[in-house]
Order: structure tokens, then sequence, then C-alpha cells
């Protein structure tokens, strides 16, 4: 991945920049996601919310996610582009949602979550980790 990296939401509205390489980039299966995605998945980078510089203002909603911690969702309120995601157990740290990226090809996800509320048509890679709920921090791989 070339860093620092940017994107943001389909109008402009938003734009942001990442200093640093990501710490994962997941695939999240959860209902939370599913939700807020409007997907049957969401694919996010996490990074250091320090690294991550903001223009515009998103709108943000809170939810309890899969992992049960209280999980704030960000989106572009003209767009709807969902953007960020932050865990309230673990705020040093962020998701971005990939389809926002300026250059998307350079998502490779590293590891599927929450594959037991996974979709039965959806084709998981073989290649890459499986877990049903999360690893470790919930909040931390929350996409
Ligand atoms: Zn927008
Ligand atoms: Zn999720």
């Amino acid at each position: 991945m070339n860093i620092p990296f940017s994107g943001g939401c389909a109008c402009g509205s938003i734009r942001y920049t990442c200093a640093h390489e990501p710490v994962a980039m997941i695939n999240c299966h959860c209902r939370d996601c599913q939700l807020s995605s409007g997907a049957p998945f969401a694919s996010g980078i996490v990074v250091m919310t320090a690294d991550v510089e903001i223009t515009g203002t998103p709108k943000t909603y809170s939810v309890r996610a899969g992992s049960g911690s209280l999980t704030a969702r960000s989106f572009c309120a003209d767009c709807g582009t969902p953007l960020f995601t932050r865990g309230e157990a673990n705020p040093g740290f962020m998701s971005i949602r990939f389809p926002s990226l300026d250059q998307p090809s350079e998502f490779q996800p590293m590891l599927d979550i929450w594959t037991s509320s996974a979709r039965q048509w959806v084709c998981l890679d073989q290649a890459i980790p499986q877990f049903p709920q999360s690893p470790q921090q919930p909040s931390e791989l929350e996409a």
C-alpha cells in the first residue's frame, strides 16, 4: 500500500488522508456491518486514529456491534457513503471503509471475521483465516 493513502465519500464533502501503514485489513460479516454497509459484509482498513486527518464533518451514530461494545459509525450526511468506525473500548484505533479509498485496488483483506453470520452465498477466500466471531480485541477489529 502506498503511504500516505487517501480517500473520501462519493460526493467529495468528506476527505481523509492516513499517514501510516494500516494495522490490518478485514472483512467483517457481523449483522451490524451488514446493516451499516447495505452489503453482505463490510471491508475495513484498521489504522491508528492519530494517523488520520479528516476534512469535512461526517454524521455519526452509535450502535452495539456484534462484539457487544459500543461502536460509532460515521458516514457522509450528503451522499450516505459509509466511512469510519470507532470502538469505545479502543479509541486509539479506527477502521476506514475500503470503498472510499482513492486506490481501492490496494485493499487486500487479511482475514474474515464474524463468519458465523456470513451469508451462505458469500464466497469466502480459503487462503485467509476465518473467525466465527472476532479473533481478539473485537473493537480493534470491527470493520
Ligand atoms: Zn458525501
Ligand atoms: Zn462487523
